[in-house]
């Protein structure tokens, strides 16, 4: 049993979720419309879509993440990078701090030997493309969100 992060309520987690079926129905409401305001409005920034379809940031930053606005036919929204704020429409972060992070991600890495294997695995499986993240960074960026 777990508390709801959204409404707080208590309900059965059968695979590890933190929010309620109700909660989690509700978001894949906002996510489709939030899939829909943009196919609706080609080109609109981040702040606009929030405004416009009142959806929290977190959802619009995790459907960014998750890559779920690439996967719609040549839909371009663009937004501040999460570092340094220039404007960007993929991925957190523009690609030259996207570089940076990687480097520091790789030094927080070799820190922690445990986690080291891992990130170096995940980078050669994304490694040549300009999605470079590991499945640690986007933890950390999740975190850093928070
Ligand atoms: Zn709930
Ligand atoms: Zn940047």
């Amino acid at each position: 049993m777990k508390n709801c992060a959204h409404c707080h309520k208590i309900f059965l987690s059968v695979l590890g979720e933190n929010v309620c079926p109700e909660c989690r129905a509700y978001e894949m409401t906002l996510e489709e419309d939030v899939k829909e305001y943009v196919r609706d409005h080609p080109g609109i920034t981040i702040r606009e879509l929030i405004e416009g379809t009142g959806a929290p940031d977190r959802l619009i930053w995790r459907m960014i993440r998750q890559g779920q606005f690439e996967n719609a036919s040549g839909m371009e929204i663009q937004y501040p990078c999460g570092r340094c704020g220039k404007m960007i429409t993929k991925g957190a972060y523009c690609d030259e701090c996207a570089v940076k992070l990687k480097m520091e991600a790789k030094k927080f890495a070799d820190a922690m030997k445990m986690r080291t294997r891992a990130a170096e695995k995940s980078a050669t499986i994304r490694g040549g493309s300009s999605k470079t993240y590991s499945n640690t960074m986007y933890n950390e960026i999740e975190d850093a969100r928070k």
